[in-house]
């Protein structure tokens, strides 16, 4: 068969594909997505749910720069709950629950939507590569397809192989074959790659279970979205249940510890510690009687059931008993048993900021192929990887993301620098400057860069300028409006009366300086649409806390300006030690910021690098 040429191939119908495919489409880019089914574009492996704590963040940047995954999870959305709640909003995370049918709708309707992005049904087997750089792929059925820019996408599939108790078959997750020859072909490229493992639970009939027994937790009644287009859910919500492990679980599993795939020593790949199976929290956690588990509908209209917390890899019948032990699944039904799955990925230090291989041009990777676990993860890699791909053949700039711009470039930096030992997930934890990149200001943070990059639509672009143009002018009658200590005390709010007179901003900054309050003082600086007092609320709380992180994030842009050419040398630098110069050479950092994170880096030896960079500066001049 005879395809057209590209400018960027995707490979992959995941999440991180499809992102990246739309992400190289809106820049203008003539753009195909190959994979291996197209009717499973957009298909969710595991949990039906997007977003959490620090992934919620990511939607919600993807979604600033008019990525798809937070729209998507807003039409498919059936539980909205904002993680956190009671917490200040730097470490609130949006999540929902989402009907997978729904999502996958939502998701194919994004990409065959979009004048500038085809697909082709097909395994990708190999790569072209000529003059050392990637110039298209092959497909399984010999045709090729030509293109200045490859982004692999390819998920749990490269090498995979699903293990049930000590069953095991290749797949690249239920139902679906492996990929095996692309796998083989990476390998064949000499690239540094490892094995990971990741597992799902069984999934249950909503039919036999006995909802009458559980606690049932509810959609909350004011629903946060990830999309800032977006301000009501688009489904019904619904309610899941909880229930727990116990003891008589806990006596079954270890008893059959030696049957477990991820025990039983079958499996050499290393497993997420942040997502644990039900094996490995018994294990691990073995002082604790139970572990909650959430029962969450897959969709309306189906009677499927993810019970959220009993991942496992033991035999069927074991499952089987498992289940059968737990209040209200006395008498439930496995539709698809659990299991894990094991699969290559590629040593992520071997790509740079733009995940791009630095060994292969051209060759671009994005998503659980880079060692991360999660849809979150892979679709704001595979956002990056778009942009980057069509920015080159575009060619223009390279598309990067700073660690104090986003939680995406917290993503990329630690992949890149500091590599993965395990599957990666992103938590709030990570990000040293999480007081100005929370998940309410990521088009704040985002939109404006992304509208000069080029990525951001018509319609996202009005609607940014018009809120910002909001935010500007209450944001100066709130600093306009001033109190005396008497009035301030007077509504609430506790001041010195021997203080200054204060603003409705410095006010709201307070901590029992509410909205209610201003509303009080100063009625009419409240007039503003929806949303821009509650933003501007966000805003004023942080912005003292801000000042003081603006030294750190300045310090850091610094040391980011500092680069570290490919060709220094820092084995024989005087005063380093050997361990280091070794780590360092290994890693190459790109410039000091990335060699201040490098595990056991000390301010006296990145003195060592700056004063050598300088020297060799001096010289050269
Ligand atoms: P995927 O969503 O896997 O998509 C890969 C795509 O590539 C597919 O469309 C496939 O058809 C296509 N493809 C592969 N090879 C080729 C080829 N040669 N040619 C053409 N197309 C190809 N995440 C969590 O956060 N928590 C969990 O507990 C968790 N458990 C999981 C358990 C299992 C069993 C599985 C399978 C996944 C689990 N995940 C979990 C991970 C989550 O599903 C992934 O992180 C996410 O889907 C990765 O997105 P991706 O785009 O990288 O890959």
């Amino acid at each position: 068969m005879k395809h057209s040429d590209f400018e960027v191939v995707v490979v992959g119908g995941g999440h991180a594909g499809v992102d990246a495919a739309h992400a190289a489409a809106r820049m203008g880019v003539r753009t195909v997505l190959v994979t291996l089914d197209a009717s499973k574009i957009g298909v969710m492996s595991c949990n039906p749910a997007i977003g959490g704590l620090g992934k919620g963040h990511l939607v919600r940047e993807i979604d600033a720069l008019d990525g798809v995954m937070g729209r998507a999870a807003d039409r498919a959305g059936i539980q909205f709950r904002l993680l956190n709640r009671r917490k200040g909003p730097a470490v609130q995370g949006p999540r929902t629950q989402a009907d997978r049918t729904l999502y996958k709708r939502a998701i194919q309707d994004e990409v065959l939507g979009h004048p500038n992005l085809s697909v082709v049904d097909g395994e990708v087997a190999d790569l072209l590569v000529e003059g050392g750089r990637v110039c298209g792929i092959r497909l399984g059925d010999s045709s090729e397809i030509r293109a200045r820019a490859v982004v692999l996408t390819t998920g749990t599939f490269l090498g995979g192989v699903i293990h049930i108790g000590h069953e095991r078959r290749t797949g690249g997750r239920w139902g679906e074959r492996p990929s095996n020859a692309l796998a083989e072909r990476l390998r064949g490229l000499g690239l540094p790659m490892g094995r990971l493992k990741t597992g799902t639970p069984p999934r249950l009939d909503r039919r036999s279970i006995d909802w009458s027994r559980l606690e049932m937790q509810q959609a909350d009644a004011e629903p946060t979205l990830f999309s800032f287009l977006h301000d009501r859910p688009f489904a019904p919500q619904v309610a899941c249940g909880i229930t727990h492990t116990n003891e008589a679980t806990h006596d079954l599993i270890r008893s059959n510890l030696d049957r477990s795939a991820l025990y039983g020593g079958q499996i050499e790949g290393v497993g997420p510690r942040y997502c644990p199976s039900v094996e490995d929290k018994v294990v691990r956690f073995a002082e604790k009687s139970s572990h909650q588990i959430f029962l969450e509908p897959e969709g309306l209209d189906v009677n499927t059931v993810y019970p959220n917390g009993i991942s496992t890899s033991l035999p069927e019948e074991v499952q089987a008993d498992l289940v059968h032990s737990i209040v209200g699944l006395e008498a439930a039904t496995i539709l698809q048993p659990g299991y894990a799955i094991e699969y290559d990925y590629v040593d992520p230090r071997s790509l740079n900021a733009q995940l791009e291989l630095s060994a292969l041009p051209g060759l671009f990777l994005a998503g659980q192929i880079n060692g991360t676990t999660g849809y979150e993860e892979a679709a704001a890699q595979g956002l990056v990887a778009g942009l980057n791909a069509a920015a080159l053949c575009l060619g223009r700039d390279p598309v990067t993301f700073s660690r104090s711009d986003a939680y995406i470039g917290v993503l990329i930096d630690d992949l890149t620098t500091r590599g993965v030992t395990e599957p990666y997930r992103m938590f709030t934890s990570r990000a040293e400057f999480r007081l100005s990149l929370r998940a309410d200001n990521a088009d704040q943070r985002l939109t404006g860069k992304g509208v000069a990059i080029g990525c951001v639509g018509e319609e996202r672009r009005l609607r940014f300028e018009e809120k910002v143009e909001q935010l500007d002018i209450y944001r100066s009658k709130l600093m306009e409006a001033r109190f005396r200590p008497t009035e301030i005390v007077a509504a609430g709010v506790d001041v010195s009366m021997k203080g200054p007179a204060r603003s409705a901003w410095d006010i709201l900054s307070f901590p029992d300086g509410t909205l209610d309050v201003v509303r009080r003082l100063a009625p009419d600086t409240m007039d503003a649409p929806a949303g821009i007092m509650e933003q501007l609320a966000n805003d004023a709380t942080y912005a003292r806390y801000l000042d003081r992180q603006q030294k750190d994030i300045e310090m850091l842009r610094r040391d980011e300006l500092q680069e570290i050419p490919g060709s220094f040398s820092f084995e024989g630098l005087p005063g380093l030690s050997n361990e280091l110069a070794r780590k360092l050479d290994a890693t190459r950092p790109k410039n000091l910021a990335q060699a201040a994170r490098i595990e056991g880096m000390t301010p006296a030896a990145l003195n060592l690098i700056l004063a050598k960079l300088r020297q060799n500066a001096r010289r050269s001049a």
